[in-house]
């Protein structure tokens, strides 16, 4: 029996390379991650500027109390530039973000301003008001997003602002999904007594592009060695990650184990979690492989924990696990000691903080506990049963 947090570290010891990098448009690289430093090839904003529409003077000319008149010289247009410069007694009418002109170094706005012919009243303000200064956002030079980093809509603003029109980024992990059993039916075929509809491929899949991986669709395969074998071996020449639900127990008809022994390298691994016990991991050819358990609670469970990070690690992230906080318990929770337990869980915000509840009965196969939920409930190995008011570790569902 291993640790969870020991079942993850060796899993993400098994990445080693990144999947490689590949340029892309920059409206079409959102989520994914950067596989390179994007460094400014200039200072932003490029030129002192006007943060208001109003006037552009020498603050020395603006007299307090009182208004000061002076002569406007010229109305600059959005996207125009001053080549004179602003004598004394002079004031150049000016748009938000238009360059600010040589002598000049304050802005009247537009609503302390009252024009009269060719010249304005201007109400004082301090000294260099109104003025955003070159290069106060970024620095020439300055790294503003590193490598690693994930594509968050606001940094493709922040590259197309330094004038990249695209992006080197690392390309999706592929992922194979195959189902196993001889039970699981398609959606959308008969359903004979006994059988049941494949659940688990599609939470998969929806899990697969959450992550920012691409999925790969083979399908249902029976219990039967031959067709697993060639299943599986035509899903790690076409995946980087091959990921298989059921047959990983210890039933006559779970083959996962038996077959990947055949044709790859497998580690069976008895993790101390609850749910989502057994586990397989392994690889076949330069694929990494993972059998998760069939119960659909676990298998979504072992995704988030085990081969979410691998595929974030595969696309070059830096950080691999989301960020966990505590919350108030407010009901009593049964836990065993010596393996750590999953509840899904009701996060929610009250006048008292953050308080968490379970989402009802928490059986591995009960797959509604998990569409209830907004986050995971974690109690670490040594903890015993919960009280309410005790805190608990929580973890957000962020898909
Ligand atoms: P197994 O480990 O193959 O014995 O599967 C454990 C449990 O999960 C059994 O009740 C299976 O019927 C169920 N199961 C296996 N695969 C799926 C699937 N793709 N969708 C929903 N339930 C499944
Ligand atoms: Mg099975």
């Amino acid at each position: 029996m291993i640790a969870v947090a020991d079942a993850q570290a060796r899993v993400l010891a098994q990445v080693v390379h990144p999947t490689p990098p590949e340029v892309l448009p920059l409206a079409r690289a959102l989520g994914r991650t950067l596989a390179h430093d994007v460094r400014a090839p200039f200072d932003v904003p490029p030129a002192d500027n006007s943060a208001v529409d109003g006037y552009a003077v020498r603050a020395a000319d603006l007299l307090d109390p009182g208004r000061a008149r002076l002569r406007v010289v010229c109305d600059l247009a959005a996207g125009a530039f001053y080549e004179g410069t602003i004598s004394p007694g002079q004031a150049l009418r000016i748009m938000t973000g238009a360059p600010m002109p040589a002598g000049a170094d304050t802005v009247v706005p537009q609503e302390l301003a009252e024009l009269d012919g060719e010249e304005v009243l201007l109400a004082p303000v301090r000294a260099g008001a109104n003025v955003r200064a070159c290069g106060e956002d970024v620095r020439a030079g300055a790294v503003v997003l590193q490598r690693g980093a994930v594509l968050r809509p606001e940094a493709m603003g922040l590259i197309a602002s330094l004038g990249f029109p695209d992006v080197s980024v690392h390309s999706r992990p592929r992922v194979a999904l195959l189902s196993t059993g001889d039970e699981v039916v398609e959606p959308g075929l008969p359903r004979k007594a006994g059988q049941i509809y494949d659940a688990n491929r599609f939470s998969l899949h929806g899990l697969v592009e959450a992550a920012g991986a691409a999925p790969i669709d083979l399908g249902i395969v029976p219990d039967l060695r031959d067709p697993l074998r060639t299943r599986l071996l035509q899903a790690a020449d076409a995946a980087d990650v091959v990921l298989t639900s059921g047959g990983v127990s210890v039933g006559v008809y779970d083959l996962v184990k038996g077959v990947l022994a055949e044709i790859g390298r497998i580690d069976f691994w008895q993790v101390a979690m609850q749910p989502g016990r057994p586990l397989a991991v392994g690889e076949i050819g330069e694929s990494h492989f993972f059998g998760l358990p069939g119960n659909p609670v676990a298998s979504v469970l072992c995704f988030l924990l085990f081969v979410r990070p691998v595929l974030w690690k595969l696309a070059g992230r830096r950080d691999l696990h989301p960020p966990r906080f505590t919350a108030v318990a407010t009901e009593a929770m049964r836990k065993k000691t010596g393996r750590q337990e999953f509840k899904r869980g009701v996060l929610r915000f009250t006048e008292r903080g953050w308080e968490v509840s379970t989402t009802g009965p928490q059986g591995s196969g009960i797959l509604s506990s998990m569409v209830a939920a907004n986050c995971l409930i974690i109690l670490e190995e040594p903890r015993g049963d919960v009280q309410p008011g005790e805190p608990v570790l929580v973890e957000p569902l962020t898909t």
